[in-house]
């Protein structure tokens, strides 16, 4: 989507960023995108090389947050986190729009 009008998203709430066409995407997932689908034209091997150290997007640039301490969980936690995942992966299969299929860019919109 591209606009003349300038918006501020800080006035914006999820209904309203999906009448846009946006699908929901997290910020590590965006500067992803961002990273392969912008800056590096589709080339992920070139994003995982990418020796740009002056880029303020350089630590977030394979979809992970490395200034974030690990998470240890227990293995009640383990056990609840890998049953929303199966979850998720079941939704994704079964054809849920809420996530943005592998290889397709947030800016298709
Ligand atoms: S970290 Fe910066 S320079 Fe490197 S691929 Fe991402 S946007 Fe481009």
């Amino acid at each position: 989507m591209t606009t003349d009008t300038p918006i501020d998203t800080r006035d914006l709430g999820p209904e309203d960023m999906a009448a846009r066409g946006f699908k929901r995407v997290s910020r590590g997932d965006a500067i992803r995108r961002y990273c392969v689908d912008v800056c590096m034209c589709g080339a992920r091997q070139e994003v995982l090389m990418c020796a740009n150290g002056g880029c303020p997007l350089w630590p977030f640039r394979m979809g992970n947050d490395p200034f974030r301490d690990p998470r240890t969980m227990t293995d009640e936690q383990k056990a609840e986190a890998a049953e929303r995942l199966r979850v998720g992966r079941e939704r994704k299969t079964a054809g849920d729009q809420g996530a943005t299929p592998e290889g397709a860019s947030i800016w298709d919109n």
